[in-house]
């Protein structure tokens, strides 16, 4: 069994549309498969109708918190939600909410590197970006490279969009232990993305994983391309004193970064336990 459960789709940054994101994900040998956009639910609808027979679908999100740092101050966490149901009040109003600031942000910083006398602009920018998917930074950086600024999205991150930058604002963050509390009352399951992926930006410490899991978080991934293996390892023992599921996934993007699809997988009984914890919507069966 090959599970990946931690992938985008042109729902948000990803370059893949849903529908080619299963078949993808089936040509690659993958027996079960998550889409995870950014704070939308958007592609779930696509990926379903298109999932080719024996792929299983997990619908997911990943959403955009903010968390104590563990060390006094606050950082951005990635939350990954599974199976939660995408009619809960809370849920569609807090990602509409945060959908909307998304594309503002994105315009600003547009706008600022406009003002540099970059060739781009937020309106141009965010009338390429459908209403219905969340706009992020990548769809900048893709505007950078057709307009011949920069070679690949890498290099745009690089250069201008990382969080460290003369352009970088945040984007719109929902306390996390709102979110989880919203994703719990929906029914879903919750794991911590990419947690100690230092080169990043800032991130939280081991102490911070307990209080969450006190607050309901249900797991941790721990296999994410920007785990290094300490990173893994800190984790997996975290896991285990706290009795976290733990997952592994390529968090792919299409050809927005260099990962493959089922480049990090999840053991089998990990994904049985998140299916059987979730009471919001099912793992679809292709
Ligand atoms: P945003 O959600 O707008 O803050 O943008 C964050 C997204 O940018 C992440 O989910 C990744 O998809 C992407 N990203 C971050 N750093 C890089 C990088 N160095 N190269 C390519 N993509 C990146
Ligand atoms: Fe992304
Ligand atoms: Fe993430
Ligand atoms: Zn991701």
């Amino acid at each position: 069994m090959r599970i990946d459960l931690h992938t985008h789709s042109t729902a948000s940054d990803g370059t893949d549309t849903p529908a080619e994101l299963v078949a993808n994900a089936a040509a690659v040998g993958l027996d079960a498969l998550a889409i995870t956009d950014h704070d939308t639910t958007a592609g779930w609808a696509a990926a379903q109708a298109a999932l080719p027979p024996g792929l299983r679908l997990v619908r997911g999100a990943e959403l955009s918190c903010l968390s104590p740092d563990g060390r006094g101050g606050t950082c951005t966490v990635h939350l990954l939600a599974y199976l939660f149901d995408p009619n809960a009040q809370a849920v569609v109003h807090e990602y509409a909410r945060a959908r909307a600031e998304r594309r503002v942000r994105l315009a600003k910083i547009a706008d600022r590197m406009a003002a540099d006398g970059f060739p781009i602009s937020g309106e141009a920018l965010l009338a390429a970006v459908p209403e219905e998917a969340t706009a992020g930074r990548p769809h900048l950086a893709m505007a950078l490279v057709r307009a011949g600024v920069v070679s690949s999205v890498d290099e745009a991150f690089a250069r201008f969009l990382n969080d460290r930058g003369r352009y970088y604002l945040p984007s719109s963050r929902t306390p996390i232990e709102d979110s989880l509390e919203m994703i719990a009352e929906a029914g879903g399951v919750t794991v911590l993305a990419h947690a100690f992926a230092t080169h990043r930006g800032p991130t939280v410490t081991g102490d911070v994983i307990k209080e969450l899991a006190a607050l309901g978080l249900d797991g941790v991934e721990v296999n994410h391309p920007d785990h290094d293996e300490d990173a893994r390892k800190r984790l997996r023992h975290l896991a285990d004193e706290l009795d976290l599921i733990t997952t592994g996934s390529s968090d792919y993007h299409g050809t927005n970064k260099v990962i493959g699809l089922g480049q990090e997988t999840t053991a089998p009984e990990m994904l049985a336990e998140i299916a059987r914890r979730a009471t919001g919507v099912a793992v679809v069966e292709g």
